[in-house]
């Protein structure tokens, strides 16, 4: 069975396709997450995830959202949901914001306390901001992954030493991805998780279309060619990873 551990599903590109896309992966995805990256789209995700069964919600506020301190009581409130079982995605991105570098330290802390506090793993977003993101979550210490992971092998290497997991998705199938496919490789399976980040980095061949989560077939593959394993062996072993993050959570999944 296949996992998709982060998708936008509420996001506009999926309005008129989103049944399709829902369906076309009915049967073959033990779990999709849907996130959110603030109030509003966390509510969607939830609600997306109370009208099918294999779809669950991550809530939080995402580092790009943030421009000042925000209170955040409502992450708590809306985590009673049965249906959510992550805090995401939340982090820090300095490539779109600059400018608010200390806000979204403080806010991605606080949320990995909330998350803590809950007994609930994070999804977290890390953009041109590797160093400061590892330095937040090697002292304040929680269970996550880094999602559609971007950064160096050494580093890779360092979180899962922390017991972290690998978020891998579409950008694995791009030919000049030398990074990503070097960290499949070297990084011991256990740690690795499958995601589309959709409606972005769809993979090749779908690259620039949006993304399904059905695509994951790609993803899956080209990770079975860098392990030298089969799809069926990739595909077990990342659902297990999965159950290991996500599975003592709310839902029994
Ligand atoms: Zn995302």
């Amino acid at each position: 069975m296949l996992v998709d551990t982060h998708i936008h599903l509420a996001d506009d590109a999926y309005l008129d396709i989103l049944d399709e896309v829902i369906e076309e992966a009915r049967g073959r995805f033990k779990s999709i997450i849907v996130s959110g990256v603030d109030y509003k789209t966390s509510l969607d995700a939830i609600r997306l995830a109370e009208r099918y069964d294999f779809l669950y919600a991550s809530i939080g506020l995402h580092p790009q959202e943030v421009t000042k301190l925000e209170n955040l009581a409502w992450i708590k409130e809306l985590a009673k949901h049965e249906k959510v079982i992550a805090i995401g995605e939340i982090g820090l991105d300095y490539y779109w914001d600059e400018q608010y570098k200390d806000f979204q330290k403080e806010l991605f802390i606080k949320q990995i306390k909330i998350a803590n506090e809950l007994d609930l793993p994070v999804v977290v977003h890390s953009r041109s901001a590797h160093q400061d993101t590892f330095d937040i979550l090697k002292t304040h210490k929680t269970k996550g992954v880094l999602h559609c992971y971007s950064g160096s092998v050494e580093l890779a290497r360092e979180y899962t030493k922390l017991g972290y997991y690998i978020g891998i998705g579409g950008v694995v199938t791009f030919k000049n991805a030398k990074t990503i496919k070097e960290v499949v490789s070297d990084i011991d399976l256990k740690y690795l998780l499958t995601e589309t980040d959709g409606p972005y980095l769809t993979p090749h061949p779908y690259r620039g279309k949006v993304n399904r989560p059905i695509y994951i077939e790609y993803v899956i593959s080209e990770i079975a060619k860098l392990k030298n394993k089969t799809k069926n062996e990739i595909e077990e072993k990342i659902y297990n990873n999965y159950l290991e993050l996500f599975g003592g959570t709310n839902e029994e999944i």
